[in-house]
């Protein structure tokens, strides 16, 4: 294990911003995994697991503890099917989720095609869940193996010991801080076909009479995800961010009803989707969080110093270069309550804050 001291955390996330870390560990296995868990306890210093960095806020005046990069490679495929003909794909918590995607498309297997492009590592893909564009690791994640710092002991938890639901899990609500993820399996279809229902998809291969395959799916996902900025381009000052900044407020039958009372007052049409996650709240819907966000008067491209709005997408927060935190968080602080005071919902951040 390599022990790092003062390691400047910016350049480690996609927001690239915010201060050092005291202490830094880059494990590439399960066993440096546990070896910079035991250094953090002997010394009782606080421990934060980093993935790739691409969901995150870091303080600016960084992080007091260690830092632990999990870093674990491999995507290995098991021999054969498992009983419902699926194909399962062991994969380390520290590789590129984005290869990931692209190994599994060029094998012909379904269920993540539609996640293509997202930023940062595969094991920060069951923290909170992630998903986009009709799909959710939840909905192909078989299990997760951990190393428990509970009782320092390496455990596989199954899906449903996961608690998923939209943008979290047990890993980001009651049991955050306890696990560290060291792989995660997945299981794909093979030969399967790519998950086409959501709207801006349906659009993009509107007219065509045959019907795309995986890798043409990825690649749509790839050149939506481009235009509004939500993929990691070199040199796009678009996506010197977090992603979204905000998640889409899910709410009742009647805090919807009360909401679309106030659009329809002003004048708009409330766009809300379905979000049933069990059949007792089939009523809930999912509004979009950009839509509050630009109808509260923070238009695309909105300007606040080093921070701002990407010119592409109402949900990004961008780091304009030489932001701070500080700075973000004002300006964070300062849509969540003009979004409330207009609109009567509390907007809750997405990205994890790290060193406040
Ligand atoms: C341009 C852009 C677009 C994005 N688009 C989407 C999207 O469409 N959908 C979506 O859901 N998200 C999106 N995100 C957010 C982000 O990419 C995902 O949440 C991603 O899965 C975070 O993974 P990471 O490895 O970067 O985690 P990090 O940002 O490093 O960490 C995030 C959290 O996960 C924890 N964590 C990370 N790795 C581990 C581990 N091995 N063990 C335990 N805990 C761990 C960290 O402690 C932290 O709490 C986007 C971000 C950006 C910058």
């Amino acid at each position: 294990m390599l022990l790092q001291e003062n390691v400047s955390l910016a350049p480690l996330t996609t927001f690239r911003l915010g201060g050092p870390a005291r202490f830094f560990v880059e494990a590439k296995s399960s066993g440096e995994a546990q070896e910079a868990v035991l250094f953090a306890q002997s010394r009782n210093l606080p421990l934060f697991v980093l993935g790739g960095g691409s969901n995150l806020v870091v303080a600016d005046s960084g992080w007091p503890g260690l830092v632990l990069k999990v870093a674990i490679p491999g995507i290995e495929r098991r021999p054969g099917n498992d009983h419902e003909g699926r194909v399962l794909f062991d994969v380390g918590a520290g590789e590129s989720w984005d290869r990931f995607v692209s190994h599994a498309v060029r094998a012909k297997c379904a269920g993540v095609e539609c996640l293509s492009g997202i930023p940062g590592s595969v094991g920060g893909t069951p923290v909170q869940n992630v998903g986009a564009y009709g799909q959710e690791v939840s909905q192909t994640i078989e299990s997760v193996e951990v190393f428990d710092r509970k009782d320092g002991r390496v455990r596989e938890l199954c899906r449903d010991a996961c608690s998923f639901a939209y943008r979290s899990s047990i890993f980001n609500t009651i049991e955050r801080g306890r696990f560290i993820i060291l792989r995660v399996t997945y299981a794909l279809t093979p030969g399967g076909e790519p998950h086409l229902e959501y709207a801006d998809l349906k659009r993009h291969f509107e007219g065509r009479e045959t019907r795309p395959d995986l890798a043409e799916t990825r690649e749509a996902v790839r050149h939506i995800r481009a235009r509004k900025g939500m993929l990691i381009v070199a040199g796009d000052p678009d996506c010197q961010s977090a992603g979204s900044f905000f998640k889409n407020p899910v709410l009742s039958e009647a805090q919807h009803e009360a909401l679309q009372r106030r659009a329809v007052a002003k004048g708009f049409a409330l766009p809300s989707y379905p979000a049933p996650i069990s059949p007792s709240l089939e009523k809930n819907r999912k509004v979009s969080a950009a839509w509050l966000v630009e109808k509260s008067g923070f238009a695309r491209g909105y300007g606040f110093g080093h921070v701002g709005i990407s010119s592409k997408h109402a949900l990004a927060i961008v780091n304009r270069g030489g932001a701070t935190a500080a700075e973000v968080l004002s300006l964070k602080d300062q849509i969540q309550q003009r979004v409330e005071e207009i609109w009567a919902v509390r907007l809750e951040p997405e990205p994890v804050m790290v060193g406040f």
